[in-house]
C-alpha cells in the first residue's frame, strides 16, 4: 500500500502531541523532529522537507497555538493544511481548448506508464466529459508501442492514428490532428516516445511536436515508485517543454511518497491525475487535500462517496430499497448485492477512506478474502430459482443438495441462510422506522 510507512510515521509523530491538553515548545520540537525524519525517509526532497518543517513551526508558534484550547488539534490541522499546500493546494483543472479539438501530449520516460495512461485519460474524458477521443501513435522507435496503443484503441473503441515506424513523429502529430478535425474528434491524445534516460535528441523531438501540435496540456507521466528520480526527471522535462501537469502512476504499489510530495514544490507544476493500477479505470483526479487527509489517516470520505455513486447502479439501489420495504427481498437480490459490493473493490481499501475507522482496533489489518463472497455466490447459485425467491422452503433435504451442488459444507449453507434471514428481518425493521432494529444492530 502506497505511503504506508510515511502514513504510520506521521501519525505516530502526531501521536506525541495528540491527547495532550497542553503542549510545550519541547513537545512541538520533538514532534517536528519526527515529522522531518518521516518525510526524509519517504524520499521527499530535503529542501522541500526543510521548508515544510520551517513553515509548520512558524505557524504553530506564531498563532499562539500552544496557548489555545485545543493545541494538539490545531497542530494536526496545520500539518494537514501544509501537506495539502505542498501538493499544490487547490486541485488543478484540466485545460480544454475553446475550439476543438483539445490536444494533449503525453511525455515521459519509457516504462513510466505513458501509453497506458493515454488510454486511461481517453476513457476518463469520454466517460466524464463526453469527449470523443482520437489517439495518435507518435512513438516510432518502439514498434511495440504502436501495437500497444492500437490494442488499447480497439479495447476502448477509439480510433488510433498511426503512420507506422518510418514516418517523422512531428508529421504524424500534424496529420493526426488534421484527421481529428475532419472526423469531428474533440480530444486528441499524442503518445510520444520515451527513453530510459532523459536525452537531448528526444527532448528536441518533443519540442518540435509541441510546436506543431500546440497542445493545451503537456502531461508528464512519472512513475511514483522511482521517488527522487521522478522529481529530477520532472525538473528536466519541465525546463525543456514547460509541461502543464504531471500524472503520477503506480500509486497502488508500495511507493514511499517522495515523488508525490516533492514534485509540485520542486517544479511548480501540479499533479493533475494519478494512476492506481494496471486496469484502464484505475485512474483518478488528484486532490491535494484528500491525499493529505489520507496520508494523515484522517480518511477520505469524498472519494468514498464518489466511488459509491460511480459504482452503484441507482436503479438497482432503488429497486432494492423497494423490495426491502415490501419485504420481498430474496436470494436473487442478495446475489445482486454481492456483485455491487464486489464492484467497489477490495473492502480493506474502502475502510481506509473512512475517517476514524481506519485506525480502529485492528481494522487497518483487515483483509477481506474475495473467496468469501465467491463461496457465498456459489451457494446461492446452487439454489433453484424457486428456492431463491422463497427461502422459507429451504428444508434440510434441500440444504444438503445445495451443499453438494456448491461443494461447500452443510454448516456453511446453514450459516448463510441464517444470516440472510437475520439481515432481512433487520432491514425490514429499519425500513419501517423501527428504531429497535437499529438498536439491535448496534448491539444495544
Ligand atoms: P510507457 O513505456 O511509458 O508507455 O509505459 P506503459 O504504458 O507501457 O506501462 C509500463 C508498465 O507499467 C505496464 O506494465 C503497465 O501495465 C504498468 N502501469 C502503468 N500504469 C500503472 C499504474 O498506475 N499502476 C500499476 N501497477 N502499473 C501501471
Amino acid at each position: 500500500m502506497a505511503f504506508e510507512g510515511l502514513s504510520d510515521r506521521l501519525q505516530s509523530a502526531m501521536g506525541t502531541v495528540s491527547g495532550k491538553g497542553k503542549i510545550t515548545e519541547a513537545d512541538l520540537k520533538q514532534m517536528m523532529r519526527e515529522v522531518r525524519l518521516a518525510l526524509l525517509e519517504a524520499d521527499v526532497n530535503f529542501k522541500v522537507v526543510k521548508k515544510f518543517v520551517k513553515t509548520v513551526n512558524e505557524r504553530a508558534l506564531g498563532a499562539n497555538v500552544l496557548e489555545s484550547l485545543s493545541p494538539a488539534q490545531q497542530v494536526v490541522k496545520i500539518v494537514n493544511e501544509e501537506l495539502t499546500e505542498l501538493m499544490g493546494g487547490e486541485q488543478a483543472p484540466f485545460n480544454f481548448s475553446p475550439k476543438p479539438p483539445t490536444v494533449v501530449m503525453m511525455v515521459g520516460l519509457q516504462g513510466a506508464g505513458k501509453t497506458t495512461t493515454a488510454g486511461k485519460l481517453a476513457k476518463f474524458m469520454h466517460k466524464n466529459e463526453h469527449k470523443r477521443p482520437l489517439l495518435i501513435a507518435a512513438d516510432v522507435y518502439r514498434p511495440a508501442a504502436i501495437d500497444q496503443l492500437q490494442t488499447l484503441g480497439e479495447q476502448l473503441n477509439y480510433p488510433v492514428f498511426s503512420m507506422g515506424t518510418d514516418a517523422d513523429p512531428v508529421e504524424i502529430a500534424r496529420q493526426g490532428i488534421e484527421r481529428a478535425k475532419i472526423d469531428g474528434r474533440d480530444l486528441v491524445i499524442i503518445d510520444t516516445a520515451g527513453r530510459l534516460h532523459v536525452d537531448d535528441q528526444l527532448m528536441a523531438e518533443l519540442q518540435n511536436i509541441k510546436e506543431v501540435a500546440n497542445p493545451q496540456e503537456i502531461l508528464l507521466v512519472v512513475d511514483s515508485m522511482t521517488g527522487q528520480d521522478a522529481v529530477n526527471v520532472a525538473e528536466t522535462f519541465n525546463e525543456r517543454l514547460d509541461i502543464s501537469g504531471v500524472v503520477l502512476t503506480k500509486l497502488d504499489g508500495d511507493t514511499r511518497g517522495g515523488a508525490a510530495l516533492s514534485i509540485r514544490s520542486v517544479t511548480g507544476k501540479p499533479i493533475k491525475f494519478t494512476g492506481q493500477g494496471e486496469k484502464l479505470e484505475d485512474f483518478e483526479i488528484f486532490y491535494p487535500e484528500r491525499m493529505a487527509s489520507r496520508i494523515l489517516g484522517m480518511g477520505d470520505i469524498m472519494t468514498l462517496i464518489e466511488k459509491a455513486q460511480q459504482d452503484f447502479d441507482e436503479e438497482k439501489a432503488q429497486e432494492m430499497a423497494d423490495k426491502i420495504k415490501a419485504n420481498t427481498f430474496d436470494f436473487n437480490d442478495f446475489l445482486d448485492q454481492l456483485d455491487q459490493v464486489n464492484k467497489m473493490g477490495p473492502l480493506e481499501d474502502i475502510i481506509k477512506m473512512i475517517p476514524g475507522l481506519n485506525k480502529m482496533a485492528g481494522l487497518d489489518q483487515l483483509k477481506v478474502d474475495p473467496k468469501d463472497t465467491a463461496r457465498m455466490k456459489a451457494i446461492v447459485l446452487s439454489m433453484t430459482n424457486e428456492e431463491r425467491e422463497n427461502p422459507e422452503i429451504l428444508s434440510q433435504q434441500r440444504r444438503k443438495r445445495i451443499a453438494k451442488g456448491s461443494a461447500r459444507p452443510l454448516a456453511e449453507v446453514n450459516r448463510l441462510i441464517k444470516q440472510f434471514n437475520e439481515s432481512k428481518k433487520m432491514m425490514n425493521q429499519l425500513s419501517n422506522g423501527n428504531m429497535r432494529g437499529l438498536e439491535n444492530m448496534m448491539g444495544a
